[in-house]
């Protein structure tokens, strides 16, 4: 099976670099900003028009020739996603870019053959930790130590600051052997607020406290962001440092993700969870009053893609119930409906009916394996 898979080292620059890597992220904010208010103007504007529109756009403004292009039709492919999962009703109408700490580009390799020899925009030199990119030429590199070689074909790379460090993010296509240990197991998983992960064998996994750390201080630095005056000079700075915490706050939960991810799936062959409503995982921006709640679903978020990708590889099967099945409602033992389990703070399920007593998260784990079972025995009946 063929999977992608990016690996992401530090970069180190020299100043120049630097400016033109900047200057690269300008200059694409500008296109992409660019082509979307002429879109605004006239939607039936394509992909393939707005490519098209590339050279003249370079006449008009010449600093986008002084940069990477081939990043820059990378934006219009961003655009163009953007627009797609909004007439899929994925995502919102696309927005205008900022200016923010974080920024990055992307360039995508392309191999040309001139007089029997192979040229590629893109190469890397893994024992000498030198990475060559388009316009920028060579810049040193740090991480996976061991790695001596790609296991697979490079696609594109992506190019990002965050806070003050810079990164490249390279992705490989790679082919993978896929041998699973099949256990023959099936499980519920509740995403919870108690622990991040409660299954219906009754383990517990992840707490949500790990981001409080993080939380006090995104707080404490958009208090800071608010009373600086925007765009002044330590407005930017304030701007860096808040970055530098999400980044930190991203490492974390990518960490206890996988923790978690790679027991579940160790242990059971059938993962079934509820789904989540794709709009409750908005980006930062959106609810910032909210932060609590943001950070718990973009973790919940997490743990589904990580869930999604890695039963993929894995040959595991994942189960997503509908939103609409009301997991927390209902008696695990007699299928009664307890419409007052709607209140969070109620932790245990008491059945008026059969006297059953339960935890509320183990009731509503083993509610979703059981909603599995039933998905699993229908799916098979219509294909079988
Ligand atoms: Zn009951």
């Amino acid at each position: 099976m063929l999977i992608n898979k990016a690996y992401k080292f530090r970069i180190y620059l020299t100043k120049e670099q630097k400016e033109l890597i900047h200057k690269t992220f300008g200059c694409n904010r500008f296109l992409y900003n660019k082509l979307l208010s002429l879109k605004k103007e006239d939607d039936s504007l394509s992909r393939f028009d707005m490519i098209k529109l590339i050279p003249t756009l370079k006449e008009q403004y010449s600093f986008l020739g002084e940069i990477d292009g081939c990043s820059l039709r990378c934006s219009v492919f961003d655009l163009d996603t953007a627009f797609n999962r909004f007439y899929k009703k994925i995502g919102g109408y696309p927005r205008y870019r900022k200016y923010e700490a974080k920024s990055s580009y992307r360039t995508n390799l392309i191999t040309s053959e001139y007089r029997g020899k192979v040229y590629e925009n893109i190469k890397i030199d893994l024992n000498n930790k030198i990475l060559t990119l388009p316009k920028i030429g060579n810049v040193s590199i740090r991480g996976y130590r061991k790695l001596k070689e790609f296991p697979g074909k490079i696609i594109n790379v992506t190019v990002s600051r965050e806070g003050n460090k810079y990164y490249a993010s390279i992705c490989v296509s790679e082919r993978v052997e896929v041998t699973t240990h099949k256990t023959m197991k099936i499980v519920g998983i509740d995403l919870g607020v108690k622990s991040l992960v409660i299954t219906s064998d009754n383990e517990y996994y992840g707490n949500p406290k790990y981001s409080l750390k993080y939380e006090s201080k995104i707080k404490g630095l958009q208090k800071w962001l608010s009373r600086q005056e925007k765009g002044s000079k330590n407005y930017k700075k304030t701007l860096i440092k808040l970055e530098e915490v999400y980044r930190k706050l991203k490492n974390a939960r990518k960490k206890i993700t996988e923790e978690i991810v790679s027991k579940i799936i160790k242990y059971n062959d059938v993962i079934v969870t509820e789904s989540l409503d794709i709009k409750r995982m908005t980006n930062r921006d959106k609810n910032r009053k909210n932060l609590r709640k943001e950070i718990l679903n973009a973790t919940f978020g997490n743990i589904i893609r990580t869930l999604e990708y890695k039963s993929k590889w894995l040959d595991k099967k994942l189960i997503k119930v509908s939103p609409y099945y009301k997991s927390t409602q209902i008696c695990n033992q007699c299928n009664s409906v307890d419409k007052s389990m709607k209140d969070l703070n109620k932790r245990e399920y008491r059945c008026i009916k059969c006297g059953n007593v339960i935890e509320r998260d183990l009731n509503s784990s083993l509610n979703i394996m059981y909603e599995g079972v039933r998905l699993l025995v229908e799916g098979n009946r219509i294909n079988g």
